[in-house]
């Protein structure tokens, strides 16, 4: 049998000439050296050696974006030149007239280490589920308003820790810290006994912003490079007991999965519809029924040890990502290139729509044992009936490691 070429693609590989997504990887070879990479079915395509053998293809002015190894420097340079770039290995990877050039630039996707893709600046998580964030509120406040009387009004979000971002495949330790059940006399220290995880969508902003100009609804595509899959992993126990009154920290801080893959957020065009009604007219700076579809058709799929989890529609949300960057950025605060904002839990209506186990178990568990592998997944549909493919997110948990306080695991 010949060996297959790395140009032809698996029937629905969601990975084809319309998705594209960019990352940073590593060979055997050179195991310190970090390159710009763009996936290709099952294959990478070497960005970094790009210029020099297609130099009529890839602009001489773009060489210094692509030898880079981390994707910061392309995001800032801002979408003329994504678009530029885009274009070039668009035409690189499907010219025929290329082939021979290119063949020896793709390596298959098994051979290489994939890194963070790209330096998180700040990391926002939102919470922009109105199904996740019902479930939450009867499960956490049983006797209050599911919804806190704000949420109809902002995207409600908090700023999380990005120096704790990491890379699809990186395990995740249980973490300690404090707990109390409500029938508890006092606080205990130890290790978790509700990890859980959150499926999301994040956005990667590109081209940064300037103090005290802010970023309208409109501005979304000039600033907003690409999406990847997000697994905000949750210490339910450490949470309940922390976050009133100023909301998630520890309970989250130990750990966020993003994708190795980010996904060009103009590969979504056709995925682009609208969001729910809103029920609640928000404010002119959120008011998007004259904005271009704001909601994105994403696909996941939640996997527990191989076993699907759960199905999250993404077109469910009620907060679009121009909507959540729109707020974010009202009060004057800037955009930095490396910023991460991540969608909150992605939960639809239906009982296999939903993005934790928090919400699956109804707050009563099980959560994730030792050694329990996550996995998330998701596509758009693309132009033609292709699919576009975010990078997957996956991570197994750890035993908690022996803590310096002394409490037992
Ligand atoms: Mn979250």
């Amino acid at each position: 049998m010949p060996e297959q070429s790395p140009f032809d693609l698996t029937e629905g590989d969601p990975f084809g000439p319309h998705t594209l997504p960019y990352g940073v990887f590593s060979t055997t070879e050179a195991p310190g050296l970090r390159r710009l990479g763009v996936r290709y079915g099952r294959h990478v395509l070497d960005l970094g050696a790009l210029p020099d053998a297609l130099p009529d293809v890839v602009p001489a002015a773009h060489a210094a974006l692509l030898t880079a190894g981390t994707l910061n420097p392309l995001l800032a340079a801002g979408r003329p030149v994504w678009q530029e770039v885009h274009a070039a290995v668009r035409t690189a990877l499907t010219d025929p007239a290329h082939r021979t050039t290119v063949a020896p630039l793709l390596r298959p996707l098994d051979d290489v280490t994939l890194h963070l893709p790209f330096d998180v600046a700040d990391y926002v998580d939102f919470y922009s589920s109105e199904h996740h964030a019902t479930n939450v509120g009867r499960i956490f406040r049983p006797d209050d308003a599911a919804l806190p009387p704000n949420w109809k009004h902002l995207p409600i979000g908090y700023h999380g820790r990005a120096g704790t971002v990491v890379v699809s495949g990186t395990p995740v330790v249980r973490p300690h810290g404090q707990r109390k059940a409500p029938a508890d006399a006092a606080p205990v220290f130890g290790p978790s006994t509700r990890l859980d995880i959150e499926a999301e969508v994040g956005f990667v902003v590109g081209t940064p912003s300037t103090l005290h100009a802010p970023v309208g609804l409109d501005a979304f595509r000039e600033h907003v490079f690409g999406v990847c899959l997000v697994n905000d992993w949750s210490a339910r126990d450490i949470q309940a007991w922390e976050y009133v009154p100023l909301g998630p920290f520890l309970g989250k801080s130990f750990a966020t999965s993003v994708s190795a893959w980010i996904t060009p957020l103009d590969a979504f065009d056709a995925a682009r519809t609208a969001p729910p009604a809103r029920d609640v007219p928000p404010l002119p700076y959120l008011d998007d029924t004259a904005a271009e579809p704001g909601g994105l058709d994403l696909r996941i799929e939640v996997r527990l040890n191989g076993e699907v989890l759960s199905r999250p529609p993404f077109a469910a949300m009620y907060w679009t990502a121009a909507q959540q960057l729109a707020h974010l950025t009202v009060n004057g605060a800037s955009l930095r290139t490396g910023d991460l904002y991540a969608s909150g839990t992605v939960s639809g209506p239906e009982p296999d729509q939903l993005g934790c186990l928090l919400e699956l178990t109804r707050g009563k568990g099980p959560y994730l044992q030792d050694g329990d592998e996550v996995t998330l997944t998701a596509w758009a549909p693309g132009p033609d009936g292709v699919r576009i493919g975010l990078g997957e997110v996956t991570g197994r948990v750890l035993p908690a490691l022996e803590h310096p306080a002394g409490a037992p695991a």
